[in-house]
């Protein structure tokens, strides 16, 4: 295994700051990093896209927020390419923070969450076409063939097979990212400090075992996570975690705690569109503090 070197140093690095104690650290001053124009260059701060299946059943897609139907996604490929959008990987940019690639001109990252069989049937192929690649979150356990945690929660989706290891395999060769969705999908707000930390450990050793590559990213399930969780998170040894609705608004501010954009099953061309061009995270953080004000 390669080794190589954390991510956070060149955070640092690029702004001249002598970070020292513990992940706290790490989290990045806002001010500090805005309009910064080391030699390295305009700090890039991609928007981070987040999937979870691509179905091409019309009534899944029309049930479910989490199903994208395939059309769409063909359309959203398509209008970010015509855009100019290159999708990269939190390895790539890591590299990038490391100096030791420059990273294209309109970078974004296409996250797909629990790794499901249409992540690898449908969406692969459509990607592949666009000569895109996308970072998919797993879960460690690889005897989870289902997406068991939803079960008696009908509402929220329907079974659904995840990727085997062989389909897994072949898209890390392919260039693209596998990260961890923890071992086996539980809510780690709700697990006493031991359990949390195996339930991030863990699928770390395994897919690492599988991949014969570092896994330097992570996805919290349900987007739950709080500090403690980080710490456990940054010491079993990753750089980068996504959440959902929480974070800061800007990428790369928290490594550990990445907002993301949901794209849902009602996400129209015009409204992904919004998603890229406008500060869309910035209105649904206003969004979602005016609604935490009000209760
Ligand atoms: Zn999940």
């Amino acid at each position: 295994m390669n080794k190589t070197t954390n991510p956070y140093n060149s955070f640092k690095t690029l702004l001249g700051e002598n970070h020292s104690n513990g992940v706290d650290s790490y989290l990045l001053d806002n001010s500090k990093i805005q309009g910064d124009s080391s030699s390295f260059g305009i700090v890039k701060r991609p928007k981070v896209l987040m999937y979870h299946r691509i179905v091409d059943d019309k009534s899944l897609s029309k049930k479910y927020d989490t199903c994208l139907h395939i059309d769409e996604f063909h359309r959203q490929l398509e209008l970010l390419d015509r855009l100019n959008y290159t999708p990269i990987t939190f390895e790539d940019y890591r590299l990038y923070l490391e100096k030791k690639i420059q990273l294209p001109q309109k970078p974004i990252f296409l996250t797909f969450d629990d790794g499901y069989l249409d992540t690898y049937k449908l969406a692969y192929p459509l990607l592949q076409e666009y000569g895109m690649k996308a970072v998919i979150f797993v879960l460690g356990d690889r005897k989870v063939k289902t997406n068991i945690w939803d079960l008696g929660q009908a509402k929220i989706a329907e079974q659904a097979e995840l990727m085997n290891d062989e389909q897994i395999l072949e898209l890390h060769e392919d260039g693209f990212e596998i990260g961890c969705h923890t071992l086996s999908h539980l809510d780690l707000t709700q697990l006493s400090s031991e359990a949390c930390f195996q339930e991030i450990k863990k699928p770390k050793i395994i897919l690492e075992a599988l991949l014969g590559s570092r896994v330097n990213s992570f996805s919290y399930p349900y987007g739950l996570v709080n500090e403690e969780i980080k710490r456990k998170v940054y010491r079993a040894g990753y750089w980068f975690a996504c959440s959902v609705f929480s974070g800061p608004v800007q990428f790369g501010i928290d490594p550990l705690e990445i907002r993301r954009i949901a794209i849902k099953n009602n996400t129209s061309v015009a409204g992904f569109a919004a998603r890229l061009i406008i500060p869309y995270e910035y209105l649904e953080w206003m969004w979602w503090k005016g609604i935490s004000n009000k209760n």
